[in-house]
């Protein structure tokens, strides 16, 4: 099944005096389960636009969009929200944690802004083994502000992945941290890619990681009908 399937799409942010009108458009695009793309392109070319359309943050002027078989433009803007945090896990490149929540119960906080998700024990242990497995597995106790930006940052990975979304957008997720941790947070994505399907859709301008994916796509090429 396409996890995403967009046709004829088109996205333009309302005009504004003494600025360059900015349109993003995709004539056919699609990406299946437990494929890995990565997107790159330079600033300004509408990745994070991207990203917002397809969690249905912003949405299209015409055209279709489909994200786990689900028409963005048939949900009320509520029901998008509800139904982005069942379906999927985000990163973005500030990744605000709740400063008195310690690093687990952070990971844990979609299920307290969602009621249609159920925490229990096997939610908790898929918690704490998200954070062991990116390096975290002693400090699940600890508050963000006892945590270094690279270990808040994982701790972000975590709480994107706790739901088991089918579709992962990241933003830059590895940004800041080294070599090593970047290695490890995406072994875990790759992972997670072969053994549960998860789909993920990453922008990365890091020659390093975008060596590790099946697929690159540039913004501006899919904007200009490139390859789909
Ligand atoms: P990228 O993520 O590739 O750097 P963006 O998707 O953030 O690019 O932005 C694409 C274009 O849309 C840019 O020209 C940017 O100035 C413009 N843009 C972004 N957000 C808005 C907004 N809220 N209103 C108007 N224009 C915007």
């Amino acid at each position: 099944m396409s996890v995403i399937q967009a046709r004829e799409l088109s996205f333009a942010y309302p005009r504004r005096a003494g600025t360059e009108p900015f349109e993003l458009r995709l004539a056919v695009w699609s990406v299946e389960r437990g494929e890995r793309t990565a997107l790159h392109g330079p600033s300004g070319c509408g990745k994070s636009t991207l990203l917002n359309l397809l969690a249905g943050v912003l949405t299209a002027s015409s055209g279709m969009l489909k994200v786990q078989g689900q028409e963005l433009s048939d949900l009320s803007e509520p029901q998008r929200r509800a139904w982005r945090i069942k379906n999927l896990g985000f990163v973005f490149q500030d990744f605000p944690l709740v400063d008195y929540l310690d690093a687990q119960e952070n990971v844990l906080l979609p299920y307290r802004l969602n009621s249609a998700l159920t925490l229990d024990g096997d939610t908790r242990r898929r918690a704490s083994d998200l954070l062991d497995r990116l390096g975290l597995g002693g400090k699940l106790a600890r508050r963000p502000e006892e945590l270094s930006q690279g270990e808040r940052q994982r701790v972000a990975i975590a709480r994107a992945l706790v739901t088991e979304p089918g579709l992962l957008l990241a933003d830059e997720p590895t940004a800041g941290l080294d070599p090593a941790r970047s290695a490890q947070v995406m072994e875990l994505l790759e992972g997670l890619c072969e053994e549960r399907g998860l789909t993920l859709l990453l922008v990365t301008h890091d020659p390093g990681l975008l060596a590790r994916f099946s697929r690159t796509l540039s913004v501006g090429e899919l904007s200009a009908g490139g390859p789909a």
